[in-house]
């Protein structure tokens, strides 16, 4: 039966929704003792989570009562941020009717969701540096995720999500849209843009990207935020990493604020931003441990948008450095098991609240709820990759006439991968790095 589970999620094209896209049927595949609900929905802004523990609190039971089995995992704990109060109630009703599931309250801190500081909350245990929750015999699963898995079970695989619409539109709202639809089309549901001159940031501010309002809806896009494109948080991404170096040499004042609010560095991790905007700056001796010390780093932006005090980026100069050692060929060496946890770290924890105005986004913190979509989706682009892993392989060809729900693309053989499926009924019109479906009636 737990092997039964992991191939439903295979067939029904499940990745973590929450992250990276992770293929969920390879994490169902693990023997744990502990199964955990990333609850925390911790970027700014974003809605979709909450809103939907609130509205199929049942489902998201579901979902982890089937990952549990397929795990072997004896304990369900659903770490959720206390401020959630409707969801909570919600959850605490359908939750009472299994003694093995209980609920843990996050407080309203960034990044509550971060992996290593949602187990380390909510069950005080360290993972290794450069570790999986598996190391400890934990799983961890996000609210989509597992809400995609009872749906699995009851035969419906991945065509569409909830995405947060939100920031300088007309009606900020969440709403269901089949995966592959444009942003552009996404921004028309909610009403469209309310200035000119915008720039579209998906998954929120502090660890999300700029991008083309062409590009499509993946299984991974929980959030959608216009805004002005001279924001703050634009600016911040869209700067060329060569200003970023001569602005670090001139304004890094080695204040160590950056380090001091890591929430990496404050769970034991050697992983120390000033030192490596010190090497930027002054020079570093050959490939010292803080330098190596970068691929610790998960890029939460804690230090940039948070810590500094002079606007400087050292998130985006770890990212740079661990880049440029991998190029060079270089391992990551940091595996320390036993780390110490910073004496201060329960008072350097970030309020959101906080961080919200440092991020200039109180006048976009909208409300955002579900609202059905008016709008008719008549193309999409649907990628072939969306997940960590290998590209699927198309199996369809130009021309043919799917419906909605048919395997389009598979997973290459022996590779880690996930399925994709039509997200819309109509014709192939184009396949290429995405596959182009066009409504026909
Ligand atoms: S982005 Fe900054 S704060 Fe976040 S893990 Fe990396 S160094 Fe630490
Ligand atoms: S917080 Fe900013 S100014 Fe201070 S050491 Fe870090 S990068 Fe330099």
């Amino acid at each position: 039966m737990s092997s039964e589970i992991a191939d439903m999620a295979r067939n029904s094209g499940i990745v973590g929704a929450g992250g990276a896209g992770f293929p969920t049927h390879v994490k169902l595949s693990a023997k744990v003792d502990t199964f955990i609900v990333n609850a925390a929905e911790c970027e700014p802004l974003l809605r979709v989570d909450q809103q939907l523990m609130t509205t199929c609190p049942g489902k998201l039971i579901t979902g982890l009562q089937l990952g549990m089995k397929a795990t072997g995992a004896k304990r369900g704990i659903i770490a959720v941020k206390r401020k959630y109060k409707t969801a909570i109630k919600k959850l605490k009703q359908v939750v009472k009717a299994d003694s093995r599931i209980e609920i843990f309250l996050l407080d309203d801190v960034y990044p509550a969701g971060d992996e290593h500081v949602l187990v380390y909350e909510a069950l005080g245990k360290i993972i290794p540096e450069s570790g999986l929750p598996l190391d400890i015999g934990v799983v961890v699963n996000n609210v989509y995720t597992l809400i995609n898995l009872a749906e699995a079970a009851e035969g419906n695989p991945i065509v569409s999500r909830y995405v947060t619409i939100t920031g300088a539109v007309k009606n900020p709202s969440t709403m269901e849209f089949p995966i592959g639809t444009s942003i552009k089309d996404a921004i028309k549901a909610a009403g469209g843009a309310t200035i000119d001159d915008y720039q579209v940031l998906i998954n929120g501010p502090m660890m999300g990207t700029v991008i083309a309002p062409k590009k499509p809806i993946t299984k991974l896009t929980s959030g959608i935020i216009v805004l002005p494109e001279n924001h703050f948080v634009i600016r911040m991404k869209t700067e060329r990493i060569s200003s970023k170096v001569i602005v670090t040499k001139a304004a890094c004042i080695r204040c160590q604020l950056c380090t001091d609010v890591c929430p990496r560095f404050l769970l034991g991790h050697e992983l120390h931003p000033d030192k490596v905007m010190r090497g930027i700056a002054w020079g570093a001796p050959e490939r010292p441990d803080y330098m190596t010390g970068t691929f610790l780093c998960v890029e939460c932006g804690a230090c940039t948008y948070y810590g500094c005090p002079m606007g400087l980026d050292p998130c985006k100069m770890m990212t740079e450095v661990k880049g440029q050692l991998r190029v060079e060929g270089l391992k990551n060496t940091h595996n320390r098991k036993v780390l110490s946890i910073h004496p201060e770290r329960e008072y350097r924890k970030l309020p959101v609240k906080r961080l919200i105005s440092r991020l200039d986004l109180l006048n976009y913190n909208h409300e955002c709820p579900i609202r059905k979509r008016k709008l008719q989706i008549r193309k999409v682009s649907i990628p072939l990759k969306q997940h960590i892993g290998d590209p699927a392989i198309p199996t369809v060809k130009v021309g043919d006439s799917v419906e909605k729900g048919a395997l389009i693309g598979k997973i290459p053989d022996g590779s880690l991968g996930a399925v994709i499926h039509a997200s819309i009924s109509g014709i192939i019109r184009k396949i290429g790095q995405e596959i182009v479906i066009e409504k026909t009636k």
